[in-house]
């Protein structure tokens, strides 16, 4: 098909048939003399007057476009089809508005043109698009031009350039070079902060490093407390950077989220990564939960993470929304007789103003009180959360300590550790140890020696810890075990998972 006819082009595009196969068809297009319209050959009658109907209504609506005065006539070559396929429009429009000398004809050879057109001139996606990229995964043009809601999945399959535009007068203004082309964005962008990388914290802070990792391996929700400006936030940024990619059908719903949110472009290439979304205590209702028509911030976060910033001051309807989604895993919306969910599985991390001493406080200069106070009042949700920790703030490690380890590094532990923990847990619906009911955790650890578990108990006993909390040790202690490659935990996993509940020594 790279014959040409009178010097004109063959407008190349797979043409999918309803039995599942495509193969590549050209679409010529050459002045008529001996009829007085312009014709489609090579398809069925009832579907190229239908056809033609369309790609007529198409180009009577695109600004910039005339339907040529001059017949044409439209072919579908090498032979013809046996029955319409929408698919072709754009084709079909290409073709006339290049031989009508509309756009300039130095981009037909090198590029596929897939697309139904809209009456009103704008580009739809193609059926079966993953059929007809397969039938041309080899052979004809390299580039393509698809309608917008098919560019990512077009630049995945096709050899060349993929671009799109979102109607037929945008993309013949971007041929004659008056506007660019759309082009795939990749979405989310990573790292989610630019260069949230681990190997950027300053050296040494092997303590904040091992906390972050095994909030990533484990699945753990973070409270991370202490004094203001502590670097908290910068130690969040480096989480979802740790975490694995999504599986598919949580990378779709973490896109459909974010499309009805508006925050997705459609044409965007949505790559499997965890969102990242970041709250300051002051937040609203609906943008922390949502409104029936866009989901919020936690909603937003699904499959990723969500900070919180000053979590010691959330109002009261923050706090126990938060309980209700890190319970429930999804948020659900009642209003006008109308119900709405989204899913909102993510990990929550939390910054708090506090101290592990009295004389800490004296240096930061703040009420020895306000800390308590607060952790009093927030009591339910800090209760629901995995680890909480005391890290030493970024700025009081010493310089000149050697550099730690990137987030690449890290980040591979972390696949093997849930790897371990999706084992464990095959057959439940959950695949990471902080999503483990108790009674489950009390099964997968049946076989530990009970002595193990010693100073846990005598931290029950003596009303350190509460029996709800020491839940959340046996997760923790998997998760540590998971990381040293050991399928139950030691005595020393045990200890540090205490540490990690209480930032207390056991
Ligand atoms: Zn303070």
């Amino acid at each position: 098909m790279t014959e040409t006819m009178h010097g004109i082009q063959p407008v190349m595009v797979p043409a999918a048939a309803r039995t599942g196969h495509a193969r590549l068809v050209g679409i010529l297009a050459v002045p008529a003399t001996d009829q007085r319209s312009t014709t489609i050959t090579g398809l069925p009658d009832q579907d190229a007057r239908t056809t033609r109907d369309r790609v007529y209504a198409a180009i009577k609506n695109s600004a910039g476009c005339v339907w040529p005065q001059q017949p044409i006539t439209l072919s579908v070559e090498p032979h013809g089809l046996s029955a319409g396929d929408s698919g072709l429009d754009l084709a079909f429009a290409v073709a006339l508005l290049a031989a009508s000398g509309q756009i300039p004809a130095d981009r037909i050879p090198c590029t596929l043109w897939i697309g139904e057109l809209g009456l009103d001139g704008t580009l739809q996606p193609a059926s079966q698009l993953a059929i007809r990229l397969a039938a041309v995964a080899h052979a004809g043009p390299p580039d393509a031009i698809v309608a917008p809601g098919d560019l990512a999945e077009a630049a995945l399959a096709a050899r060349g350039q993929v671009s799109t535009a979102r109607t037929l007068a945008a993309l013949v203004a971007a041929l004659r070079g008056d506007v660019p082309l759309l082009t795939p964005q990749a979405w989310p962008t990573a790292p989610p902060w630019p260069g949230a990388d681990l190997a950027d914290l300053p050296a040494g802070h092997s303590a904040a490093r091992r906390i972050l990792e095994v909030a990533a391996a484990g699945g753990h929700h973070l409270l991370l407390t202490g004094p203001p400006q502590g670097g908290a936030g910068m130690l969040a940024e480096r989480l979802p950077g740790l975490l694995p990619d999504l599986d598919p059908g949580t990378a779709g719903e973490v896109a459909a989220a974010h499309r009805t949110a508006g925050t997705l472009p459609p044409e965007a290439i949505v790559r499997h990564r965890p969102p990242w979304q970041a709250v300051h205590h002051t937040i609203s209702r609906p943008a922390l939960t949502g409104t029936l028509h866009r989901p919020g911030a936690v909603g937003l976060a699904h499959g990723g993470v969500l900070f919180c910033d000053d979590a010691g001051e959330l109002s009261s309807f923050a706090r126990d929304a938060l309980c209700t989604v890190l319970d429930q895993r999804r948020v659900t919306l009642l209003g006008a007789g109308t119900r709405v969910s989204y899913p909102a599985r993510m990990q929550l991390v939390m910054s708090a103003h506090g101290h592990r001493t009295a004389s800490d406080t004296a240096s930061c200069g703040c009420s020895p009180a306000a800390g308590p106070r607060a952790r009093v009042r927030m009591a339910r949700l800090f209760d629901r959360v995995d680890i909480h920790a005391f890290p030493p703030p970024l700025a009081q490690v010493a310089a000149g300590q050697p550099v730690g380890e990137s987030t690449a590094v890290v980040a591979a532990r972390v696949v093997a550790a849930r790897a371990a923990a999706s084992a464990r847990w095959a057959g439940q619906p959950w695949a990471t140890n902080a999503e483990a009911t108790a009674e489950e955790l009390q099964a997968a650890l049946a076989l530990v020696p009970g002595g193990r578990f010693a100073p846990l108990r005598d931290l029950v006993r003596a009303g350190a810890l509460s029996q709800r909390g020491s839940v959340h040790v046996l997760r923790l202690a998997l998760t540590v075990a998971d990381l040293g490659g050991r399928r139950r935990p030691s005595a020393e996993d045990v200890a540090e998972a205490i540490r990690l509940r209480t930032g207390q020594e056991a």
